[in-house]
């Protein structure tokens, strides 16, 4: 079963190539519960119900086809509505039934009587994609929140269409260097003070002003970097110059957008002005790899490209394929996050990381969103925008929907 698990932990280990139907069976013949593919005590013995799958009436009885939890698909059983002790994936399972009903037009779908006593294929098929959609993303919702090493919680929600978890995406937590990139994790001066807030503390030491105020918001304009104390210094946790390092604070969602805009990301809790909400991390790569990768990608992939331009142009972060929440905000004309640049334990200024601060209150359930072309330089003036081949070949039309808006993504 090592391997079953194996390939639920990620994608730096072997997948299994056994599937799931014949490793539940082996769990079940050597009675050995394996959480990760769904055999618990409770269902090593009992039958626990999955989802359900159709529905039928038959002289007058309802039936439900149930999928058991743990069982191959070909042990489906009907069961009389009676022995259901389900409320909740009843529930579901007619709100789905609506949701399709409500997504084909008026007078094509078929009657339960018409249909003698049964659902229409398409119906039940809808439904079974449907559950197992739910039960792909809880998993992947699991296993981001395994992998996130911050204090806000990630959720996963799509009420839109049938899309799953990404296939090619690995979650990290910070900037993932490509070989031969070395980012050097210590300070070389750390303060000494007793109360950072008003001591000549670590921005002095490199010429800029403290970045935030008391309430742990950002106070500086955009532009000007963020040089936060780092593992060298005196002071504690609870100093007022560690906020980015200590991560993202919100419990956010990435949700399906009903605007074609793909995943997107919602705050689930209210955000303070100007405050931390999350870092922008993905591989770092030289900017002659990002031409390569530019010219390989689709415009899509062109848009996890980030240039790290604070001070020179030798690097890239690509949060194409290793990325973390940030992967999945969109972008917006008139965005309510803003990008700096901070320094921390390395401070190499070539390699600043990235932290996106809200620009106003955001409030729970709003989308989050950046200005793409504000990437690394925090100036929108036209001769900003990157004009490399790689960019300019196709421009991809915006659909952010603000009135000033610009029109392009690139
Ligand atoms: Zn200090
Ligand atoms: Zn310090
Ligand atoms: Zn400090
Ligand atoms: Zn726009």
């Amino acid at each position: 079963m090592a391997a079953a698990g194996a390939e639920v932990r990620g994608a730096w280990c072997v997948p299994c190539l056994v599937s799931l139907d014949t490793l539940q069976e082996l769990c079940r013949k050597e009675k050995l519960t394996c959480k990760s593919i769904g055999i618990t005590k409770r269902n090593l013995n009992n039958y626990e119900v999955e989802y359900l799958c159709d529905y039928k009436v038959v002289k007058d009885m309802e039936y439900y086809l149930v999928k058991w939890k743990g069982w191959p698909d070909s042990t489906n059983t009907w069961e009389p509505l009676q022995n259901l002790k389900c409320p909740l994936l009843l529930q579901q399972f007619c709100n789905d039934k609506h949701n399709y009903l409500s997504q084909v037009k008026k007078g094509k779908a078929i009657t339960l009587k018409e249909n003698h006593g049964a659902l229409k294929p398409a119906i039940a098929e809808y439904i079974v994609k449907k559950a197992k959609q739910r039960i792909a993303l809880q998993r992947w919702q699991d296993e981001l929140n395994r992998r996130k090493n911050h204090k806000g919680m990630i959720f996963v929600e799509n009420t839109v269409d049938l899309e799953g978890p990404p296939s090619d995406f690995y979650y990290i937590n910070e900037y993932k260097p490509a070989p031969g990139i070395s980012l050097v994790n210590e300070a070389t001066f750390g303060c000494s003070c007793t109360d950072c807030f008003y001591e000549k503390c670590c921005p002095a030491e490199a010429g800029v002003l403290l970045a935030y105020n008391k309430n742990q918001q950002i106070k500086i304009p955009p532009g000007t970097p963020i040089y936060e104390c780092n593992s060298r210094c005196q002071c504690g946790p609870d100093c007022p110059n560690r906020i980015v390092q200590k991560g993202t604070q919100y419990s956010l969602c990435i949700f399906r957008t009903s605007n074609d805009c793909g995943w997107g990301v919602k705050t689930l809790v209210k955000i303070k002005r100007m405050s931390f909400v999350m870092e922008y991390v993905g591989e770092v790569i030289t900017s002659e790899e990002a031409e390569r990768r530019g010219q390989l990608y689709d415009n899509k992939g062109i848009t996890y490209l980030f240039d790290l331009d604070y001070e020179s142009d030798e690097f890239t972060v690509d949060a194409a394929r290793y990325g973390n929440v940030s992967h999945f905000v969109n972008h917006s004309c008139d965005p309510n996050l803003q990008v700096f640049n901070v320094f921390i334990d390395n401070l190499d200024t070539r390699l600043p990381r990235i932290a996106l601060f809200s620009t106003r209150t955001i409030n729970a359930g709003e989308e989050l969103t950046f200005d793409y072309q504000m990437k690394g330089s925090g100036d929108v003036s036209s001769d900003s925008i990157d004009h490399s081949p790689a960019k300019k070949r196709a421009r991809t039309v915006c659909k952010c929907g603000a009135v000033t808006c610009r029109g392009y993504l690139n």
